[in-house]
Formats: structure tokens, C-alpha cells, sequence
């Protein structure tokens, strides 16, 4: 093991320096799963699949990693390829839920709004977390499925809410992967849903991830601009996580930038913390966006955030996401 590991950092290595491609310099960056004979295995088909394994592993990690296999990511892809065969289908057997978790107005603490969190309602697991089932439908292509489905739900629950005045003026937010902003044809999918169900486009928020936004930030300049000329409003998602390039900020026209968890869990005890949430703030003020705080947890974190001056809370203080009708009667108590 100890000469496969110093041979593949040397291979590293050589694979960083810049190439020189008609007169420019190209950075190539490499990812090195490494299967060992014995112990991995005896065939070399057994050995490339083991290597493969661990490759896998080692892009998850980001690029210029080595991993060794190890029997662990065995069991995590196979684990992966079970639920991956359940959920071709699962939007055909109607095995998602929208759940909602209430969006307050950080000084007058009354509901605004929520975002739209699906739930995987699975036959024999019962209830799969989108942490785990949408990165691999991100995988297989099929969240562009469920995406769209995610689309048309909220689209018809704002249409409902738009006949009863204690709910027709709440926005629904809803996460977008970079998948679907990848395809280019977001606008087309949405326009067709708004039309669809009659609903209003400025009830409806797209929150994208900072992470996805970050890599081929051009191509996105076009497509937000489109989605913006429907009508509907922008938020970047974990915002402060992803090194942003500041300057597309401002071009890519969003609304709204939601503060990170990491930074709002222990905000109240954690100077550092408070410093970065008054850093995106001052920013957000300065180029006219909202910024909302997810993840509050502790009764003192409001008052902290309304401090630094920021808009709009959500957490668990104030409630989990839930179904849409314990939303609705929560919301109904709440708007009282
Ligand atoms: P997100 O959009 O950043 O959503 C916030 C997550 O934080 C949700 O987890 C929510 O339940 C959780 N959360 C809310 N308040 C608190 C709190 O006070 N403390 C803690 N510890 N957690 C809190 P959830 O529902 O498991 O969703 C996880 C992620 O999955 C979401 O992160 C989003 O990126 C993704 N996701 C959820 N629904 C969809 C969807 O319909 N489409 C896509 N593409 N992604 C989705
Ligand atoms: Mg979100
Ligand atoms: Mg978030």
C-alpha cells in the first residue's frame, strides 16, 4: 500500500503542472482510486470494479484525491443502486410528498411564506430524506422528472391559496437542482406550469444553490434573466459556502440570498459566525436583495439576527416542515 500511495501522489503531482495547449496554459486536475492485489481481490475484472469503486469515492471527495478502496463503498453503491431502481417509478406510484415549512418576517414574526421540501414516501423504508435520494435521481437523470413534478404541485397549491384571502398573499419557494438549470429549458417548463394552473408567477421562488451557480456562471446569466422576465423571484440557496464570484451577483438579478445553516445554528455564541452573516447582509442591502436565516434553532438567535438585519427567519424554533394541511392549519393559528 505504501508504494501505491507514493506513486499515485507522484502521479498527482505530474497530472497539476499546467500544460501548454496552442500557446495556453491548461490546469488538469485527476482523481486515483486505487484497488490492491490480494486483498481487494484476484481477477483483474474484480480489481478494475474494486479501483472503480474507489475512483467513484474519490471524485465525490472534489478532484486531486486519492482513495483506496475500501469494503464500505461496496456496500454504499449497492445501497445507492436499490433505492436508484425504486425511484424510476416512485413519481408514477405518487410516492412524494411536498412538505412545508413556514418563511417569518424577522421582525414582525408573522408567515410569509414557505419553501417546499419533498419526502420520499417509500412502501418499505418509510420516510427517505432528500438528503439522500436527490443526489442520486441527480445522477440518473431522473430529477428532471421529479423536479418538474415539485413544479406543478406548488404551482396548483398556489393556485388553491389564491381563492382564500388568509393565504393568497404567501409565497412558495422551491428548490431547483443544477440539473434542471443545467438543461436550459427551465423557463419553458415553468412558463408551461404557471399557465397550466393559472397561478401567479411572483408567489413563486426558485431557490438555486450557490454551489450550482458557481462553476460555468455565463451560462446561467441568460437562463435567470429568462425566468425573471416570467415573473418569478430568484434566491440563491446556502448562500456563503461556495465562493462565490461576487461580480455575477449583481447580473445574475436574484432576489433574495439565504444565509447558510452553518453560519445561523450557534450565530448567538459564535462571533466569527455573526461576521459573516453582517458581511452577506451588508452586501444584500447594498444591491437591494432580501436575505433570509434558515436553521434557527434557539430562541436567541432571532433577536441576534434582527440585530445584524436580516429580513426573514426559518427553522426548526418555529416549526419543521410539514404536510401541506398541517401547514395550512399551523399557518391558520399563526396568521390569527
Ligand atoms: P435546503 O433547501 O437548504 O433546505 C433546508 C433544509 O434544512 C431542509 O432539509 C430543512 O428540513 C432543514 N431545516 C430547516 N430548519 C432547520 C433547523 O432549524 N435545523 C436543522 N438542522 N435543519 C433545518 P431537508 O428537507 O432534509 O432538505 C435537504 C435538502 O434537500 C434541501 O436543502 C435541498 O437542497 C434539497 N431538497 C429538498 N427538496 C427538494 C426538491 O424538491 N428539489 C431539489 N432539487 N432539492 C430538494
Ligand atoms: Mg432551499
Ligand atoms: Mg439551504
Amino acid at each position: 500500500m505504501g508504494s501505491a500511495s507514493v506513486i499515485a501522489s507522484e502521479l498527482l503531482r505530474s497530472m497539476a503542472r499546467p500544460y501548454q495547449l496552442a500557446g495556453i496554459d491548461l490546469n488538469i486536475t485527476a482523481s486515483i482510486g486505487v484497488a490492491l492485489y490480494p486483498s481487494d481481490g484476484d481477477s483483474f475484472e474484480h480489481l478494475l470494479k474494486q479501483a472503480s469503486l474507489a475512483v467513484k469515492s474519490a471524485k465525490d471527495a472534489g478532484q486531486n484525491a486519492i482513495r483506496f478502496f475500501d469494503r464500505a463503498m461496496d456496500g454504499q453503491l449497492h445501497e445507492e443502486i436499490l433505492l436508484a431502481n425504486d425511484l424510476h417509478g416512485a413519481v408514477l406510484r405518487n410516492e412524494f410528498e411536498i412538505y412545508l415549512q413556514p418563511i417569518l418576517d424577522m421582525r414582525t414574526e408573522r408567515v410569509i411564506g414557505a419553501e417546499a421540501l419533498i419526502r420520499w414516501i417509500h412502501p418499505t423504508r418509510g420516510v427517505v430524506s432528500p438528503g439522500i435520494f436527490i443526489p442520486i435521481a441527480e445522477k440518473t437523470g431522473l430529477i428532471i422528472e421529479i423536479g418538474g413534478w415539485v413544479i406543478d404541485q406548488t404551482c396548483a397549491i398556489l393556485t388553491r391559496w389564491a381563492g382564500d384571502p388568509g393565504f393568497n398573499q404567501l409565497t412558495l419557494a422551491i428548490n431547483i437542482s443544477a440539473k434542471q438549470v443545467g438543461r436550459g429549458d427551465l423557463d419553458h417548463v415553468l412558463a408551461r406550469a404557471l399557465a397550466e394552473h393559472g397561478t401567479q408567477p411572483n408567489l413563486l421562488e426558485l431557490e438555486i444553490t450557490e454551489s450550482a451557480l458557481i462553476n460555468e456562471p455565463e451560462q446561467f446569466v441568460d437562463l435567470l434573466a429568462r425566468l425573471r422576465r416570467l415573473g418569478v423571484r430568484l434566491a440563491i440557496d446556502d448562500f456563503g459556502t461556495g465562493y462565490s464570484n461576487l461580480t455575477y451577483l449583481q447580473r445574475f438579478m436574484v432576489d433574495k440570498l439565504k444565509v447558510d445553516q452553518s453560519f445561523v445554528r450557534d450565530l448567538a455564541l459564535n462571533p466569527q459566525n455573526a461576521a459573516i452573516v453582517q458581511a452577506v447582509v451588508q452586501m444584500a442591502v447594498s444591491l437591494g436583495l432580501k436575505t433570509t436565516a434558515e436553521g434557527i434553532e434557539t430562541t436567541e438567535t432571532p433577536q441576534a439576527l434582527r440585530a445584524l438585519g436580516c429580513d426573514q427567519a426559518q427553522g426548526y424554533l418555529f416549526s419543521p416542515p410539514m404536510p401541506v394541511d398541517s401547514f395550512q392549519a399551523w399557518a391558520q393559528g399563526a396568521l390569527a
